[in-house]
């Protein structure tokens, strides 16, 4: 150590009383190994002073370097129930110790002083890492443990799961997400049956539901790679989604024998492939990307079809430019604009009479029903117009959605 600094400690041991972490602490960078208790030991040996200060007559930390092996204890009793690799500690400390240690580092014009909060938070990680046989993962914990060291209470904040997955929707009438009741907003009324939904299950409750069982989670978050209308089916390879679980206790589930229960109970209804272990990111990720979707739309016109005319349409919209300006259903919810949308490919599979079966695939985002219907013509080209008949859908299914 320079002499200069040298000096400095020996003032500052003859004006606190410190113990040896909170002493060699504020010298941490002066000498490389060590913790700051033997930093603090070999300093105050350099200044041949045998007096040392015990913690709990330190003016700084006032014996709470001491209770590290106990708050230790107290976070390894709270975190047992969780199964985890990586965690993280935190601590909250006395303000009044907090406010003395900022006062000591002006005094001593210290700029890289290391708080002691910053040493506990350590200490402690280092005596769990081994009892636990667990990391400490600074940047992504699955377990952040916060000691409020005044009142010995840890609080938990636990990493979300996230499984990534596609489901095919098999029957009708089923909305993606939860739907509160809009007139009760999900406190439960005559009107819904006290059940404070609008619709009795949804693709998110009948996804989600094992897979709480298995993590013993508490909470659940569905994120779909945009959804299809209540009223229609969802097939082919399916949609993308990742389920978030909230505050999980079991992390290591088993997906394939996830996917398999939950299409027991979800039968007919939802079913689910491809699960695999996700990231927060990963949501962003599906929602944003633009899939193309593949449509298997029944319409119904005014009067009967002509199949050669129908086929003659089909063929001018490959790869066709449409405008749509938001729909009359969903302008209370959507800004006012026009939408330039690509239809792909459009395949006429079958005319009945007034009945015609077609396949669609179209860009991410097309408004299906109103480019059938025309939707006041506010969508354009629309089908109605280019044959010359007004027609509808009747039924609309999504039978793919490209992409992973
Ligand atoms: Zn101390
Ligand atoms: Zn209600």
């Amino acid at each position: 150590m320079k002499g200069e600094t040298l000096k400095q400690a020996e003032q500052l041991l003859h004006e606190y009383r410190l113990c040896d972490s909170c002493f060699g602490r504020l010298f941490r960078k002066e000498i490389k190994d060590g913790t700051n208790s033997q930093k603090g030991e070999s300093i105050r040996k350099q200044l041949h002073r045998t007096d040392k200060t015990a913690t709990h007559d330190c003016w700084l930390c006032e014996g709470l370097i001491d209770e590290i092996p106990h708050f230790t204890k107290i976070i390894a009793d709270a975190v047992k129930d969780y199964e985890f690799e990586t965690f993280l500690v935190g601590s909250k400390i006395d303000e009044d110790i907090q406010e003395k240690e900022q006062r000591l580092w002006k005094h001593l014009k210290l700029e890289d002083a290391e708080p002691i909060k910053m040493e506990i938070n350590r200490e402690i990680g280092k005596i769990l890492e081994p009892q636990l046989g667990k990391t400490v993962d600074i940047p992504n914990p699955e377990i952040m443990a916060v000691i409020d060291t005044a009142y010995d209470i840890v609080s938990l904040q636990i990493t979300s799961l996230f499984i990534y997955g596609r489901y095919k929707k098999l029957q009708r009438g089923i909305p993606q997400t939860k739907w509160p009741c809009q007139i009760c907003r999900g406190k439960g009324c005559k009107k819904c049956n006290y059940t404070g939904k609008l619709y009795e299950t949804t693709v998110e409750e009948l996804v989600a539901q094992k897979a709480l069982e298995l993590t013993k989670g508490t909470e659940e978050s569905f994120h779909g790679s945009g959804r299809e209308d209540i009223d229609a089916l969802m097939l082919g390879s399916g949609r993308p989604f990742v389920l978030e679980i909230k505050n999980p206790k079991i992390r290591n589930i088993n997906l394939p024998l996830l996917e398999k229960e939950t299409n027991k109970t979800t039968k007919n209804k939802v079913e689910i492939t491809s699960l695999r272990f996700s990231t927060r990111d990963e949501i962003a990720r599906i929602k944003a990307a633009e899939f193309r979707k593949t449509y298997r739309v029944t319409l119904e016109a005014t009067q009967p079809l002509n199949k050669e005319k129908l086929i003659k349409v089909a063929q001018t919209l490959q790869g066709k430019l449409i405008k749509q300006l938001t729909p009359t259903r969903v302008a209370h919810r959507r800004a006012n604009k026009i939408r330039e949308r690509t239809i792909y490919n459009c395949t006429i599979e079958t005319v009945e009479g007034i009945i015609a079966r077609l396949t669609l695939e179209t860009e991410s985002g097309t408004y299906v029903k109103e480019f059938v219907s025309g939707d006041d013509n506010k969508t354009q080209p629309n089908l109605s117009e280019l044959i010359g008949i007004p027609c509808k859908v009747k039924e609309l299914d999504v039978i793919d959605v490209k992409g992973e």
